[in-house]
């Protein structure tokens, strides 16, 4: 699957340069090939093609070997962030979004966010991601409204989101959640028929949960771990049944986004690193804009405060 990149252009980019001189094994990305490369990148970071080019070489050789590859690595890069400059402008948004940072090496341990249901064996029900990071995660919900230029803004931006499906609205047009996966958004489940859950028997809730979970599997290629209850309506028994059938965690959201407002969970109206944002996908039949609209809104809003928008499933 392709992943999205997550080290800022300008911060790759210093790191590669001041790296020059430095031995092979201590340049940047030679222990972590891909993951932080911009998808738009299509380049081998120079570290790995220094360790294999360079030795034997004698010691000035060497270096100008890990030169001229870091010097085509930092052009590639200029090259990408230059695209991305570019698709900003094109879609309207007043500056390109900030680049995430490196998501953390370890999966940080979730806890539930206080207020909600906890127990051994339950998923934890969260809000936010446990970072320090100035990041926050898109997700979008449900599925009827499938506006391609939505796959296409977000592609070409390399903005990483997450979908969480519903299967009666998205099973007309599964190819467009598989298209959003291949661009590396993760797919996850929102229940067959988006019921409240806690008005079901327990057996009920199970079938809700665990049969979505079959149908994204073998619609999109890949089990989902990551379940959110429809209005944000759970039971005990909603944790169980997601639990029995691989869920590992439940998130919920901070902020929910729209074409024309951003609707604050918080008094200090402000992202806080690690927030998830909830949206939908929807159209101007039920909004007062588009859902590229309501991207432009949300990436606005995130690089005037100093965030970056990061892939949930680089944390959770
Ligand atoms: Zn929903």
């Amino acid at each position: 699957m392709r992943r999205y990149g997550t080290l800022g252009g300008a911060a790759m980019l210093a790191l590669v340069c001041s790296g020059a001189g430095l031995p092979p094994y201590l340049l940047p990305g030679a222990e972590e090939p891909a993951s932080h490369l911009a998808s738009t990148v299509d380049a081998n970071p120079p570290g790995a093609l220094g360790a294999r080019t360079v030795l034997g070489l004698p010691r000035h050789r060497q270096a100008q070997a890990v030169a001229d590859a870091t010097a085509a690595y930092a052009k590639r890069l200029e090259r990408a962030e230059a695209r991305r400059v570019v698709a900003a402008k094109r879609w309207g948004l007043r500056r390109a979004p900030l680049r995430a940072p490196a998501p953390p090496a370890h999966k940080p341990k979730l806890a539930t966010e206080p207020g909600h249901l906890s127990g051994p064996g339950l998923p934890p029900v969260i809000v936010r991601a446990p970072t320090e990071d100035k990041v926050v995660f898109l997700t979008i919900d449900d599925g009827a409204d499938k506006d391609p230029k939505l796959l296409d803004m977000l592609r070409e931006l390399d903005v990483p989101y997450s979908s969480f499906v519903t299967d009666y609205v998205a099973r007309d047009d599964y190819g467009y959640f598989r298209r959003a996966h291949r661009n590396g958004s993760g797919v996850h489940n929102h229940t067959v028929t988006h019921p409240e859950l806690p008005r079901l028997s327990y057996r009920q809730q199970r079938a809700e949960i665990c049969r979505q979970q079959d149908n994204l599997e073998r619609e999109i290629g890949e089990r989902p771990v990551l379940f959110r209850p429809p209005y944000g309506a759970y039971d005990r028994d909603t944790l169980r049944a997601a639990a029995s059938c691989g869920v590992t965690a439940v998130p919920l959201w901070a902020q929910e986004a729209f074409p024309d407002r951003i609707e604050w969970g918080r008094a200090d109206r402000k992202f806080h690193p690690g927030d998830i944002i909830l949206t939908h996908f929807r159209g101007p039949g039920e909004w007062d804009g588009t859902m590229t609209d309501m991207v432009r809104r949300v990436l606005d809003t995130a690089t005037e405060q100093g965030f970056a928008l990061a892939r949930l499933e680089d944390y959770l």
